[in-house]
């Protein structure tokens, strides 16, 4: 065994109100500069929806993560001497600023002095000015929830499942929920094992991954690599660049800035103890729908007197040990399993994790259209499909995220007795 310490993240998603305050307030912090100008390090995207950069899930076409090969191994799908040789003058697996969108300053003399108009000013790159005429945007960050289900309907191109589809309808039936995004400071980083340079790392002591930006070459693989597409090419320093855990902040005791300004409080902050020694057989299992069991194997209890002795053994500091015993991302996703990894089949075994949404269970309750026992209200007849919540967490697997859900309904329930009605036992807390 060898222990090592890694901050994690926990979201819980059923508070996210979309207000992009995370994303703002990092973009001001950390990417506000030439360069990167269309570059998110954090996002906030509308669910079921193509996210952003635009069908981001979509491996196939991008050629990202890991791929298992028959002797059981793994290995980059991007990234080997071969394969920067195919692709050194032209790498075909990068998303291009159509995916992302083109960032423009908002000419507020234009809302002010133009005449009437049936469209509202837009992104040059959407639009087409033609004398008086100003053309439909057709796509745009969070476009999903404008259009509902025109969107899908005006989207043919755009890589929806069925069930997704079937989530949109016309405006008051659209089901929708806002997932933001970061790097996931994988535990087994597709990036660092795509990039020829050596130039990304992952730090001992924290699990943080980053990017030397003088070892940078610019190859671009870690951007194709990166499953979650989460590292940005530079296009006026040619390196690319990524999420840096706001480290400094880290080193400091603060928390990133994401999670101080979160309008929702959404954001959880925590050290996790695994054992990376098996690292490797946790992300190579066949079965891609074991991946979530298989990555939760790895971590390690941090109140178990032998792991405390490992982990003083390999170094890890008494901060990080009592920061691990306190670490409420330990115990939303270890010991109350209400917390999930993104897509833990892309097999980089993701450290930011989701609580899912309850909003739409919670009303669907209220209205009596779940049978309720009691407690626990059925959640197989939920206008949000535990199958599409699975798809995103568990690699499939709904029985975790149908668990979670019931054990959130049973909190939420419990609390409001015990605070909005009054009835509660006061000594229960
Ligand atoms: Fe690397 Fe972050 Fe992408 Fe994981 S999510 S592969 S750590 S850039
Ligand atoms: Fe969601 Fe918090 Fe970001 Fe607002 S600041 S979009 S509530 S994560």
């Amino acid at each position: 065994m060898k222990v090592r310490a890694q901050i994690g993240m926990v979201l819980n998603l059923d508070k996210c109100i979309g207000c992009h305050t995370c994303s703002v307030t990092c973009k001001n912090v950390w990417t506000s500069r030439a360069g990167v100008e269309y570059a998110w390090f954090n996002n906030v995207e509308t669910k079921p929806g193509v996210g952003y950069p635009r069908n981001w899930e979509d491996q196939d076409r991008w050629n990202g993560g890991w791929k298992r090969k028959s002797s059981g191994k793994i290995q980059p799908k991007m990234g080997g001497k071969f394969r920067l040789l195919a692709n050194i003058f032209a790498n075909p697996d990068l998303p291009e600023i159509d995916d992302y969108y083109e960032p423009f300053t908002f000419d507020y003399a234009h809302l002010q002095q133009s005449g009437e108009s049936k469209d509202v000013p837009t992104a040059r790159a959407h639009s087409v000015i033609t004398g008086d005429k100003m053309e439909k945007p057709e796509w745009g960050p969070n476009w999903e929830e404008i259009l509902g289900g025109e969107f899908v309907k005006r989207s043919q191109d755009y890589n929806f499942k069925d069930i997704e589809k079937d989530m949109y309808g016309e405006f008051e039936n659209t089901f929708m929920m806002y997932l933001p995004r970061l790097c996931e400071h994988c535990l087994n980083p597709a990036c660092v094992a795509s990039c020829p340079s050596g130039a990304i790392y992952k730090r001992e002591e924290d699990g943080i991954v980053l990017i030397d930006q003088d070892k940078c070459r610019g190859w671009r693989m870690c951007v194709s690599g990166c499953p979650y597409k989460k590292i940005y090419f530079n296009w006026q320093s040619g390196k690319s660049e990524k999420c840096t855990f706001c480290f400094p902040r880290i080193e400091n005791g603060e928390p990133t800035v994401c999670s101080e300004t979160c309008v929702g409080r959404i954001r959880y902050l925590g050290v996790m103890l695994y054992d990376a020694d098996r690292i490797e057989e946790a992300a190579s299992v066949a079965d891609e729908g074991a991946l979530y069991e298989a990555q939760c194997d790895i971590f390690l209890d941090p109140n178990d007197p032998d792991v405390i002795a490992a982990a003083k053994r390999d170094g890890v500091p008494d901060s990080w040990l009592e920061a691990a015993k306190a670490s409420p991302v330990y115990k939303m996703a270890m010991e109350w399993k209400v917390a999930f990894p993104l897509h833990p089949e892309y097999r980089t075994l993701p450290m930011v994790w989701y609580i899912p949404p309850l909003s739409p269970i919670q009303s669907k309750w209220e209205e009596g259209q779940i049978e309720d026992d009691g407690v626990i209200p059925d959640v197989s007849k939920l206008r949000i499909p535990v199958k599409y919540l699975a798809n995103m967490l568990t690699g499939g697997k709904e029985q975790p995220v149908a668990h979670a859900l019931e054990r959130m309904l049973a909190m939420r329930a419990y609390m409001r007795t015990r605070h909005v009605d009054g009835a509660a036992d006061d000594n229960i807390l």
